[in-house]
């Protein structure tokens, strides 16, 4: 069968991967990027671990998969009647069953002058523009920001404003910066409390924890506008040339240009059947697909292994199976040596959750990746890459990890 996926995600590669065991298969991986982006590390690349548990070439992962072929183009436009996709390069693909999986993208949700002078986590190029960024501050111009800020205080912006601090300390005793106190690190929430997504005793020990490791939590503050040296709270500003913003992602705008095929939610993700279709023979899945607990990478998971059993059984003459949602476990970092998991009723914290997390990566690395290269990943993210930066540097790291 010839089955089209969209997006080298964990969704779109695991999917694949899942179907090309059965060698009746040719699966098309189309993806915008040639590399797979571990989300859960890249706070850890940005503040100073090893690229190589963040960012794995599609080359390398799909190595010897004879019915997978990667084509490096975007997806533009979808006929969900003549089953066919277009790309940005001009190619048309034709499928027999579509799988897309695009992810989300940032959003600044029209506040003033961020998009331009805030910094980000979401890729390699938002890690490496904030790490330069970094460099050029402490090492070239030695000197240090009054206030590191982090906005948005989801788990991504939890586990980065707890490694900046220490991040930032040994930037400066690298190149010689002398400080009169550890770094300002600051972490903005619009909620009343950090991490409003998870329960109230979680949030309750993750911020004496934050605040151990000194980072100044505001919560209940929304930012208004940012500009090159200062950003607006409250009708007060902040001093920072170092604001990262963590706190805005919505629904791939690929399904709002294409609303003649889809059918969207209020909050713009795509509306799903009980099989995970969103058109004849086309799923969306992952972080698109409006089910319980998308948003998760454990979630497109999940969705991946669901939709290719479904495939199969169909393959072999099985009805399918319908949708269970389940609820994944949360493991957040904050801190070295410290993480905490919830998981329904259940709250581990402390080394502990290090443990949890340290197998959990391990985990989604491996589902990804043969076992001798997801332990190469998962070890990678024990070793300090720099705890300095230099461009060049980077560019030699980057050009051994694709090698
Ligand atoms: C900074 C950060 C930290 C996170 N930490 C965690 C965590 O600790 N635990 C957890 O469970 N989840 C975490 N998440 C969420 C998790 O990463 C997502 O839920 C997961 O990546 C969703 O998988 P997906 O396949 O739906 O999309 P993605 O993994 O985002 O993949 C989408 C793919 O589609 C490609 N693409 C996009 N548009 C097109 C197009 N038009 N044509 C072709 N290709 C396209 C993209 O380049 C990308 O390769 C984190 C997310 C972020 C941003």
């Amino acid at each position: 069968m010839n089955i089209t996926v969209v997006g080298g995600g964990f969704g779109g590669i695991k999917v694949a991967l899942e179907l090309a065991r059965d060698h009746r298969n040719m699966i098309t991986l189309i993806s915008d990027k040639p590399d797979f982006q571990y989300y859960p590390a890249l706070y850890s690349a940005a503040t100073g671990h090893s690229h190589l548990e963040s960012w794995v070439p599609l080359g390398t992962i799909f190595a010897g998969k004879k019915n997978i072929i990667v084509q490096l183009d975007t997806i533009t436009n979808v006929d969900t009647k003549a089953k066919k996709l277009t790309g940005k390069t001009g190619a048309t693909y034709s499928y027999e069953r579509c799988v897309m999986a695009l992810g989300g993208i940032t959003t600044y949700f029209g506040i003033e002058g961020l998009d331009v002078f805030s910094y980000g986590i979401k890729s390699e190029e938002e890690v490496m523009r904030l790490k330069r960024h970094l460099y050029e501050d402490i090492a070239e111009n030695h000197t240090m920001d009054k206030h590191y800020v982090v906005i948005g205080a989801g788990p991504t912006g939890v586990e980065l404003a707890a490694a900046l601090g220490s991040y930032v300390s040994r930037l400066c005793e690298h190149y010689g910066v002398k400080q009169s106190g550890a770094p300002t690190i600051d972490l903005l929430e619009g909620a009343p409390r950090i991490l409003p997504k998870m329960s109230e005793a979680t949030s309750r020990i993750v911020t004496r924890r934050l605040k151990k490791l000194g980072v100044h939590i505001r919560t209940g503050q929304a930012l208004e506008s940012a500009t090159a040296d200062h950003i607006m709270v409250g009708g007060k500003p902040i001093r920072s040339r170092t604001v990262i913003w963590t706190a805005g992602v919505t629904n791939h705008p690929f399904y709002k240009e294409q609303a003649s095929s889809f059918a969207l939610l209020p909050n713009g993700r795509v509306k799903v059947d009980e099989f995970m279709k969103a058109a004849p023979d086309l799923y969306v899945i992952g972080d698109n697909a409006a089910t319980p607990y998308s948003g998760l990478a454990q979630t497109a998971l999940h969705d991946a292994l669901f939709v290719a059993h479904n495939i199969w059984r169909e393959q072999n003459g099985k009805a399918p199976q319908k949708y269970k949602a389940v609820k994944p476990p949360v493991v957040i970092p904050v801190g070295e040596d410290w993480a905490i998991l919830e998981w329904h009723g259940l709250r581990i914290s402390g080394w502990l959750g290090t443990l949890l997390r340290r197998a959990a990566d391990f985990i989604g690395y491996n589902d990804m990746l043969p076992l001798g290269q997801a332990l190469g990943a998962w070890h990678a993210s024990m070793v300090m890459e720099d705890n300095y930066f230099t461009p060049a540097a980077s560019e030699m790291g980057r050009t051994a990890i694709r090698k």
